[in-house]
């Protein structure tokens, strides 16, 4: 870990105006607002939301809240609505962690609710190129905090302290893309992995966007390494579990880096017809979107980590 990113980081949320958040209450429920989330409690003041898309997180301190992505535009009266059956307490931060469309889609509609918008640089970097595309007025929700450098071999923390919980954001390298952060809630025995993790679905490795196979086994293998036995783990996608399916998500990656490494003359649908998937029948594949032979594409570097359109 090095410590001046850390540092850059902190003495930029050190000038942030305390109380700044208190007009920024949440709004009433809007008529019609789909009811598509589930809020799961997973520890006191730790909540896993459930919607469409990413996997999201709500820790609730003495006076604020804190949003771990946020999905859709469209379903943000929903989420706010299933954020208010926690809590009224205003969300003081929103953290991203990475900058695909199903985890960062509500930051526009979210911004003015929030004292700011949080993530590693590469979230930042894509958001604007994607931005630019746009009509101006339909820019924005872009995050004001980064942390890390635009190097996602350079490892950053950033840590919040927020009345008394504290909340670490964590970037290992690259893995799932070029710009992941784990959020770690230390007190709570709680660990937000993002898309680092799909349980139970064939995980998706976006090098396109400067994700790594071998970066993300890295990261497993390390999360793993040193978690406690009775964490709760949010992934990007799939039910919450713990650190026995962490483990059994790392056995399943080094089998598939075993069997590519095996095979180096094999293509991605030569290396999926030949690998034992029977043995994995808890981790299922998405056919329009990740496949074993896309996963081993991932794996060997021949081809991107998903299905791409015809
Ligand atoms: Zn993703």
């Amino acid at each position: 870990m090095r410590a001046l990113p850390v540092l850059l980081a902190l003495a930029t949320l050190a000038p942030l105006p305390l109380g700044a958040h208190a007009r920024h209450r949440l709004p009433a429920r809007a008529e019609g607002a789909p009811r598509v989330h589930r809020v799961e409690k997973l520890a006191d003041h730790v909540y896993c939301i459930f919607g469409q898309g990413g996997n999201i997180g709500l820790v609730v301190t003495a006076r604020h809240a804190v949003l771990i992505d946020d999905q859709f535009e469209r379903l943000v009266p929903g989420l706010l609505a299933a954020v208010r059956s926690v809590t009224d307490k205003p969300i003081k931060y929103l953290i991203n962690t990475h900058a695909h469309p199903d985890h960062v889609g509500g930051n526009p509609a979210l911004e003015k609710l929030v004292t700011a918008i949080v993530a590693h640089t590469n979230v930042l970097k894509r958001m604007e190129t994607e931005q630019a595309k746009l009509e101006p007025a339909k820019r924005g929700g872009l995050p004001e905090l980064a942390l890390g450098s635009e190097d996602p071999a350079e490892k950053a923390r950033l840590d919040i302290h927020l009345d008394g919980t504290e909340i670490h954001l964590v970037h290992a390298g690259p893995g799932h893309t070029d710009g992941d952060v784990m959020v770690g809630i230390p007190s709570a025995r709680v660990l937000h992995m993002g898309d680092l993790f799909f349980n139970g679905i064939l995980p998706f490795i976006d090098t396109e966007s400067g994700g790594s196979f071998e970066g993300l086994l890295a990261q497993v293998a390390w999360v793993a390494s040193w978690i406690p036995g009775d964490t709760r783990i949010i992934p990007g996608h799939g039910p919450v579990c713990g650190k026995k399916e962490l483990l059994r998500y790392r056995d399943l990656l080094l089998a598939v880096q075993a069997h590519a490494k095996a095979h180096p003359g094999l293509d991605p649908k030569a290396l999926a017809a030949g690998f034992d998937t029977t043995a994995w029948p808890d981790w299922k594949p998405m056919p329009t979107f990740v496949t074993w032979e896309t996963l081993f594409a991932a794996a060997s570097g021949k081809g991107p980590g998903r299905v791409k359109a015809a």
